[in-house]
């Protein structure tokens, strides 16, 4: 009876967590901070460079160093993220596959951020700088590798809580194939839910930490401005997964702009 008490309890405030994402807007609570061990912990990490393949993103992607401007932009941003150098990855560009991913600025993997040109060269300056440092926090936390380990655990945690209970109460007594399957069941629901939980989470906090991490009004302003845009207007499809909208990338604009924060870029350029 404890046991299952633990196991619903772990269960429940695991994904409570996950939600409690009010409180994450400039300030992190135990949970999220929690999360950002988790990421950066060093099995975690290690795990990140193990699987970084080179032929993979080769293979896929038609991966070659992406533009100065990106390199350098992807490069700043690891840097100020506070990303330690032998964790930093290089900046590629993708040139295969490009109608597949037409509706995608960027994506960070184990090992790489990839930059769809095509797509983000069309964007301005502030969108540019932000998407990149998107990516780098998905790279500070090793997100890719992290989601792993998340929905792994989350599987087997529906699966020994469902068959702990069943055996418990005794359910399903007169079928074998229920008492086999519904454990299967939770495992796979659970492990799908996890997956889509921590999906938006991660998205969320590479937005949140990304946008004040670039200490510029105007580029998250413009962000926001490209956000409208793609997901307003466009209606990306990506737009229901976890990304701050305009609105919310606006109250950080606002918070960066009390604090007159502005880039080296966008300093001259108000200068005149
Ligand atoms: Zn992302
Ligand atoms: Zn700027």
């Amino acid at each position: 009876m404890k046991r299952t008490l633990f196991f619903l309890g772990a269960f429940a405030l695991s994904f409570s967590g996950l939600q409690a994402d009010e409180l994450f807007l400039g300030k992190k609570n135990i949970f999220n901070k929690a999360m950002d061990s988790f990421g950066q912990s060093r099995v975690i990490q290690w795990c990140e460079k193990k699987l970084s393949s080179d032929a993979f993103v080769k293979v896929f992607f038609g991966a070659e160093p992406a533009s100065p401007l990106f390199q350098e932009m992807g490069k700043d941003a690891q840097i100020t993220l506070g990303i330690s150098e032998d964790c930093h990855v290089p900046i590629y560009k993708m040139t295969l596959n490009l109608e597949l991913f037409k509706e995608v600025g960027a994506f960070a993997l184990p090992g790489f951020i990839i930059v769809n040109e095509n797509r983000l060269n069309r964007a301005s300056y502030g969108a540019q700088r932000a998407a990149l440092f998107h990516e780098a926090v998905h790279i500070k936390y090793a997100d890719s590798t992290a989601s792993e380990f998340f929905v792994t655990f989350f599987l087997a945690l529906g699966v020994a809580g469902s068959n702990k209970i069943i055996r418990d109460y005794n359910l399903f007594q007169t079928s074998l194939l229920a008492r086999v399957a519904t454990p299967f069941a939770v495992g796979m629901t659970s492990l799908i839910l996890s997956g889509k939980f921590y999906g938006h989470y991660r998205e969320r906090r590479a937005d949140i930490e990304g946008c004040y991490a670039t200490q510029c009004y105007v580029c998250v302003k413009e962000h926001a401005e490209h956000r409208r845009k793609i997901f307003e207007q466009e209606k990306n499809s990506l737009r229901h997964n976890g990304y701050l909208w305009a609105e919310d990338l606006l109250v950080i604009a606002d918070e960066l702009k009390r604090e007159n924060r502005v880039c080296i870029y966008h300093s001259e350029i108000v200068k005149g």
